[in-house]
């Protein structure tokens, strides 16, 4: 199986726009973060978890020609918006792309991509991309090509997030918690993927670096990767800071399982 880290960014991204601080004017490539998504490759397949808005520029650098399924791990703008940029894949395969996604974000997707969903609209001189949305409950086995997952549901504020156990991977993003199901489904695992903003400063709804630290000990993976993360600190200071078992992710961070 192998693990590939398209982006490794917070909602606003790194450089911030506008932002002169030292980790949006460094040098260092890891230090720009396009928003999070990963992709999954298991027995030839292919899954792409979450449709960041810089999708497309992830997807040329990551060299990727197909998509078999995608997981979309909640919608908030910075996990959903780069959904046009799968049109690709339903007009080169001329079939429909799966999404797996949460029952109750169905809606949500279907009402934001109202030109995707609507049967009716048949844009004339483009194209629209063609996406079977497969709704999962909290505690299904989920048939993505390559798995099963298992979802991995955390308390977002009022949303829930599911992020997925596949293989000996676990991959939790916008979560501020692992809930005690979630540390059950994630016995085991040989890599973990977690969210974390920054040092200090608790988040209602993020793990900073501090609690993503103590809920990698509790995993207990043989690595932890840190994701979603600020320009509140460089990778380089991460790299130094961190304990050797947990690691920051960075775009294009290829780890093999
Ligand atoms: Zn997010
Ligand atoms: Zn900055
Ligand atoms: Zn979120």
């Amino acid at each position: 199986m192998r693990l590939t880290f398209l982006g490794s960014g917070t909602s606003f991204g790194v450089p911030v726009v506008g932002c002169g601080c030292t980790v949006c004017r460094s040098s260092d490539p890891r230090d720009r973060r396009t928003r999070s998504g990963a992709l999954v490759e298991t027995d030839g397949h292919t899954l792409l978890i979450d449709a960041p808005p810089e999708l497309r520029l992830q997807l040329v650098d990551a060299g990727v020609q197909r998509l078999d399924a995608v997981w979309i791990t909640h919608p908030h703008a910075d996990h959903l918006h780069g959904l046009d940029d799968l049109r690709i894949f339903s007009v080169r395969s001329g079939r429909d792309l799966d999404v797996f996604l949460g029952g109750e974000h169905a809606d949500e997707v279907r009402r934001r991509f109202a030109y995707v969903f609507d049967g009716e609209a048949a844009p004339s001189g483009t194209s629209k991309p063609r996406l079977r949305l497969r709704a999962f409950g909290p505690g299904d086995d989920v048939p993505v090509p390559g798995g099963p997952a298992r979802p991995l549901p955390v308390p977002h504020g009022p949303m829930t997030v599911y992020g997925l156990r596949i293989g000996s991977l676990g991959y939790v993003t916008d979560g501020k918690v692992l809930p005690p199901p979630v540390l059950e489904s994630l016995r085991g695992v040989e890599v973990l993927v977690l969210n974390a903003l920054w040092w200090g400063d608790p988040h209602p709804t993020h793990f900073n670096v501090e609690e993503a630290v103590e809920a990698a000990r509790t995993v207990g993976a043989r690595r932890t990767y840190l994701t979603h993360l600020t320009h509140r600190q460089s990778h380089d200071d991460l790299e130094r800071r961190l304990p050797p078992e947990v690691r920051p992710a960075y775009d294009g961070l290829v780890v093999d399982l």
